[in-house]
């Protein structure tokens, strides 16, 4: 199984089949995932026990690495198509995430002018005020929700504790439907949420949300659990069907 954890603060330019060519921006440490979840698929691996005690970057060193490699990005004359806070877990939890975001926009705009800003976050805390107004500033706030059962969603997302869908959804409203829905498929004897009962639920969590648009995907790359399965571009196109006929906009990534 060969997972994967960045090892700076920005990396890239790399290939996104989501986003194009991007910059990733990791707010995480570099030898250890820290997230509120730990999803079955994860590309970072499992979470290990005490990962929370591995020191994040601080404030400063986030300053010092966006603004050196975005001037020397565009010293050089890279095309980025978006900026995107990725990485090792999820980056909200930096406490000093709604800064970063400020500073990360202002030097977009001084050196890398052409790119959009991308956060894909789980979206599990939206309950902070600071931390879903900093998301409503970029240009893609990219939000997750897998699975619009809870109990699937703990088998899937294994989320730290107290997670609810209704609650996420709740949250997620605050967006006024200005944000990207992102949703991972997979089938399986582990879990699967390709289910039309699964599917249904997702369904009714999208037409209460009506996100601009809808990022449909599936694993591409070895899951630390054994079993997680992938879903086809026709599967995907299947599964997205409903939707697309009443409107919504979905990309498909297979
Ligand atoms: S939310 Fe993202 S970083 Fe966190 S465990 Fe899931 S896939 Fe990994």
């Amino acid at each position: 199984m060969a997972t994967f954890l960045w090892d700076d603060i920005v990396f890239g330019p790399i290939h996104s089949r989501r986003v194009g060519r991007s910059l990733g921006i990791n707010l995480l440490p570099r030898d250890a995932k820290v997230c509120t979840f730990d999803c079955v698929y994860c590309e970072c691996g499992g979470l290990l026990r005490g990962a929370e005690k591995h020191p994040l970057p601080t404030l400063k060193q986030v300053r010092d690495a966006i603004e050196g490699r975005f001037a020397s990005l565009s010293a050089e004359g890279a095309g980025i198509d978006s900026i995107s806070f990725t990485g090792n877990g999820e980056p909200t939890l930096h406490p000093d995430f709604a800064e970063i975001i400020d500073i990360t926009l202002a030097a977009r705009d001084r050196w890398l002018k052409q790119a959009v800003v991308s956060v894909f976050t789980n979206a599990t805390r939206l309950d902070r005020p600071p931390i879903v107004e900093a998301l409503k500033k970029v240009d893609n706030p990219i939000l997750k929700i897998d699975c619009a059962l809870d109990g699937m969603a703990a088998v899937m997302n294994r989320p730290r504790k107290g997670y609810s869908v209704k609650a996420v959804v709740e949250n997620m409203k605050a967006f006024g439907g200005n944000f990207v829905l992102q949703t991972m498929l997979v089938k399986g004897p582990v879990v699967d949420n390709s289910t039309p009962e699964a599917l249904r639920a997702w369904y009714d969590v999208v037409r209460k949300l009506h996100p601009r648009e809808i990022m449909l995907y599936s694993v591409s790359r070895d899951t630390p659990v054994a079993g997680i399965e992938r879903l086809g571009a026709e599967e995907l196109a299947a599964a997205a069907a409903p939707l697309v006929a009443e409107g919504f906009n979905i990309q498909i990534n297979a």
